[in-house]
């Protein structure tokens, strides 16, 4: 938070936290509301343009804050809307925030860390290895880019961003404290005012940290679950192998419990052709979240390079969610959005600094964007 300067950038603060801080330099608290309102509502970025703060004031604020997101390195718009932003983080590594818009509905997939531990079978972000946790700054920060880019949102206008889906890059529950301050931001008045339904945060299972969420936060869970079985999803999700399915959806069902109000869990489901496709899975599928309040998310697999996986064809697809549907489900098939941008979650790409062989080069890994039969799919989120 604090840089060499020993300033602090503001831009990650909650409001608590931002209080704090005025409380520190011997200011009153209610400050925090009004700075909060020009950053985050405004895009403010330069303490001079905040008009209701004494001269005086500013320049205390000059002196000891700043606020400041990533680095934008590229933005790019699809044909269908879809808006697509790469941003260097302060490890040097680049990551991805996707905007879907969808009739009234506008979803942002964020980004938690460069790069992710977990190394899923058939993840692009997996294969890059772990590079490093975002801060809050740059978690909230990429929804500050995307709302600024829609222009300033004063609070009760119509807003471009109603989703917010922690379906990036990264882990999130590896980066809690993080991805809490920055899911906080997201939800509270002073920041986006997202409805906590609408912000999902997606984990691959780290059992202990589903747990320590639901004692801080009421933000909206998805499971990526991708097998029905110990045996197959450990080799698809190795982290499964620590938390097996048994514990992982006790944990879940304890979570969406605490939340109440006829809340749901999401399963998201990656389609790989010949692995996890097959009737029976679907059969195990329906007796594992019989007893489980969810619906279901099915996402049919984003190739890229070397994966060692294809995408199932239409009908199977169609035949596994038929399969799911009439046992009862709620059951969507992510739909193919823009295309044309590289703008698929899931596989995101960006630039991870390679630590393992601490070295200055990056590796980029780039997917097969100009292949006909590569779909590309960062829609339908919850
Ligand atoms: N780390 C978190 C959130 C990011 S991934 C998690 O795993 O849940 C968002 C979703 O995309 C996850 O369900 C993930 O398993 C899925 N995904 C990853 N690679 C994919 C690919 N190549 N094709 C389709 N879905 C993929
Ligand atoms: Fe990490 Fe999620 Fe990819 Fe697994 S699917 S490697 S947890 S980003």
């Amino acid at each position: 938070m604090t840089e060499a300067t020993g300033k602090i950038n503001l831009l990650g603060l909650t409001q608590p936290e931002m209080e704090e801080f005025f409380d520190s330099i011997g200011e009153k608290r209610f400050r925090a509301g009004q700075v909060m309102k020009w950053i985050h509502h405004f895009g403010v970025d330069d303490f001079a343009a905040m008009t209701n703060v004494g001269k005086v004031l500013r320049e205390k604020l000059e002196a000891r804050a700043y606020i400041r997101g990533p680095e934008v390195v590229s933005e790019d718009i699809s044909t269908d809307g879809t808006r697509k932003w790469v941003v260097r983080v302060a490890s040097g590594s680049c990551v991805e925030t996707v905007y879907i818009p969808q009739g009234s509905r506008g979803t942002l997939c964020v980004s938690s860390q460069a790069g992710c531990a977990l190394d899923c079978s058939f993840c692009s972000t997996g294969k890059q290895g772990f590079n490093s946790d975002l801060t809050a700054a740059e978690i909230i920060g990429q929804v500050w880019i995307a709302n600024k880019s829609f222009g300033s949102v004063p609070a009760k206008i119509d807003r471009a961003i109603t989703n917010v889906v922690m379906m990036g890059m990264g882990e999130p529950l590896l980066n809690f404290d993080n991805v809490v301050a920055a899911m906080k931001l997201m939800m509270d008045d002073l920041g986006y005012g997202i409805s906590k339904r609408k912000v999902t945060l997606s984990t691959s299972g780290v059992v202990p940290m589903i747990d320590k969420l639901g004692e801080v936060i009421d933000v909206s869970l998805a499971l990526s679950l991708h097998a029905p079985n110990d045996a197959l999803r450990n080799t698809l999700v190795p982290i499964n192998k620590k938390y097996p399915l048994a514990v992982l959806l006790a944990a879940c069902k304890r979570y969406v419990a605490r939340l109440g109000e006829k809340r749901v869990l999401t399963i998201e489901y990656t389609l790989l052709k010949d692995v996890n496709d097959r009737t029976e899975h679907a059969e195990e599928m329906i007796e594992l979240l019989k007893d489980i309040p969810c619906k279901i998310n099915l996402i049919p697999f984003n190739p890229f390079p070397h994966s060692g996986y294809e995408r199932p064809s239409n009908n199977s697809i169609r035949r596994f969610q038929d399969l799911l549907y009439k046992a009862g489900h709620n059951v969507t098939v992510r739909t193919t959005r823009g295309e044309d941008i590289d703008a698929a979650c899931g596989q995101l790409v960006g630039q991870v600094m390679d630590r393992t062989r601490r070295s200055e080069r990056y590796i980029a890994v780039r997917q097969l964007s100009n292949e006909a039969d590569a779909p590309h799919t960062a829609a339908n989120r919850t």
